[in-house]
């Protein structure tokens, strides 16, 4: 065999790539991952990690805002973007340097290049073939562009991350996760935003609660939403600033940034998948089974280039459950992508997990009992600045199994974890109900609802 022969090689270094390579190796597999960016993937890069950074620095400046009210005299004098920026950009360099020794601690092979298929156990890496008998598809995914005139004059959520400076007026165009959080930071952190929205609705396929909730809150925070507006082109004037042009024929001016917040591709174009035989579908994601095989069999893929839940942890768990049923013994082991819960941190947060009330009643009709609260949490109660938090369990049948909580409001984004956990093993409302509060916390609205 020759030494380019690996028992598992995952192609990206993300969330997913690294799980499953690390999982392998610990069962004793010779494993390898194939990388041609920096290690860590969207999470550590430009996904989470730097975004929470940014989230924690908008969390500061609304908490100096209300300090007064907690009875504190304070001269701020200012923010300082290049400062976090600087940091933040210090704290990812350092998860990218820690990568480097776990791969070599855990005895994974770090093959540094853009990986392609050449045949479907073998792929090319700087003109050097691997072969591996098991091969992982965990490419991940990259912002989408829009198809508008002067769209390049924009940035995506990447080049957010490589902002030097806090802009002052900014549009962000889209309705997901990105626009939520990331128009909701910069607004925290000073910056004019207006919102753009293609539908509706921001957070379109969340529960009504939570969208209706974050869109007030927005507005009260002084961001300008618009909905039910397309963009057909972004100009750059004399004065160097940014105009929008929309269907309908309006004209806004004056950004210094355009932020496309539309949605992620996944990275499966420069893999030569023809090659393989391996199935995508019409946009472009790898069609895999509830075992994340692809159609051919040994290749498999992984992570937010099947499109199912694009999220971390979610890579991560497919990725460690594959490397378990193929090297650990474990035959059936696999990710039930039931019930997963997710945060969006936008500000305040929002934590849910399960079904939204309208795709309940759709379901289960009359069967379904919602049980919600509105409140102003304690935090608030000194500060002039009222930010509401509502919760929601959304209940089906005599025994009220809980089939979704919602939350919104401060602390959501640590309430759902162990809720989560309940509404897996099946927790009815009766189970929350017995479960003795803790007080006082926001959190002890979900087990007292009536
Ligand atoms: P990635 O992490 O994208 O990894 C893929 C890797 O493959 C990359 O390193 C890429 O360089 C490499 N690659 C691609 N093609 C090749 C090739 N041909 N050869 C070699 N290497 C290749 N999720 C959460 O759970 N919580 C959050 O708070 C959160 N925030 C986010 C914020 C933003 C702004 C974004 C964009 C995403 C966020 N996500 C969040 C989603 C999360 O980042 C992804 O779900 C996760 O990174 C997916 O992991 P992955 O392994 O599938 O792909
Ligand atoms: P999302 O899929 O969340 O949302 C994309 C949004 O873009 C939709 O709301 C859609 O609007 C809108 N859109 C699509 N095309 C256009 C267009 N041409 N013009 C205007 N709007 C458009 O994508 P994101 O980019 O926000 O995030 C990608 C994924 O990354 C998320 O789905 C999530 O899985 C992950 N992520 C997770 C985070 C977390 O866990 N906290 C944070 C950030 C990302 P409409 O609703 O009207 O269809």
């Amino acid at each position: 065999m020759s030494t380019d022969h690996y028992d598992l090689i995952a192609i990206g270094a993300g969330s997913g790539g690294l799980s499953v390579a690390e999982r392998a190796a610990s069962h004793g597999a010779r494993a390898a991952v194939v990388e041609a960016g920096r290690l860590g993937g969207t999470c550590v890069n430009v996904g989470c990690v730097p975004k929470k950074v940014m989230w924690f620095g908008a969390q500061i400046a609304h908490v100096l805002k209300d300090a007064p009210d907690y009875g504190f005299d304070l001269d701020v004098r200012g923010f300082d973007w290049a400062t976090l920026k600087r940091k933040r950009d210090a704290y990812v360099r350092d998860i990218n340097d820690w990568y480097e020794t776990y791969l070599a601690d855990s005895e994974v092979a770090l093959l540094r290049g853009r990986g392609r298929f050449v045949e479907p156990h073998a792929i090319e890496v700087n003109g050097v073939v691997y072969t591996a008998e098991h091969i992982v598809i965990a490419t991940g995914g990259e912002p989408i562009w829009p198809d508008v005139a002067g769209a390049e004059l924009g940035i995506t959520s990447d080049g957010f991350f490589e902002l030097e400076q806090l802009p002052t007026r900014v549009a962000v165009v889209g309705a997901g996760y990105i626009a939520a959080e990331l128009a909701s930071t910069l607004r925290a952190l000073g910056a004019e935003v207006a919102l753009y929205l293609r539908g509706e609705h921001l957070l379109r396929r969340f529960d009504s609660m939570l969208r209706e909730h974050l869109t007030e809150t927005m507005l009260d925070e002084g961001i300008d939403i618009f909905p039910r507006t397309r963009l057909t082109e972004v100009r750059r004037g004399a004065d160097g600033r940014l105009s929008l042009h929309c269907e309908q024929g309006r004209e806004s001016a004056g950004f210094d940034s355009v932020l496309w917040a539309i949605g992620r591709r996944p990275k499966t174009h420069e893999l030569n998948l023809q090659s393989t035989g391996v199935e995508v579908n019409e946009s472009g994601y790898v069609v895999v089974d509830a075992w994340q095989n692809t159609c051919v069999k040994g290749v498999y893929a992984i992570g937010d280039v099947t499109g199912q839940a694009e999220l971390t942890p979610v890579a991560i768990a497919a990725g460690r459950r594959l490397a378990d049923r193929l090297f650990g013994g474990q035959a059936e082991r696999r990710l039930d992508y039931e019930n997963i819960p997710t945060v969006v941190f936008s500000h305040p947060p929002i934590g849910t997990i399960g079904m939204s009330e309208d795709d309940a009643r759709e379901k289960h009709g009359g069967a379904v009992k919602i049980y919600q609260s509105v409140f102003t949490p304690m935090y608030h109660a000194p500060t002039r600045r009222k930010v509401k938090t509502a919760v929601k369990l959304v209940t089906v049948g005599a025994r009220e199994k809980v089939v979704g909580a919602h939350v919104i409001g401060q602390g959501a984004d640590e309430m759902l974890q162990g809720f989560a956990v309940a509404i897996r093993m099946g927790a009815s409302k009766r189970d929350l109900d017995d479960t003795v509060a803790i007080h006082p916390t926001s959190a002890e609205e979900l087990v007292t609802l009536r």
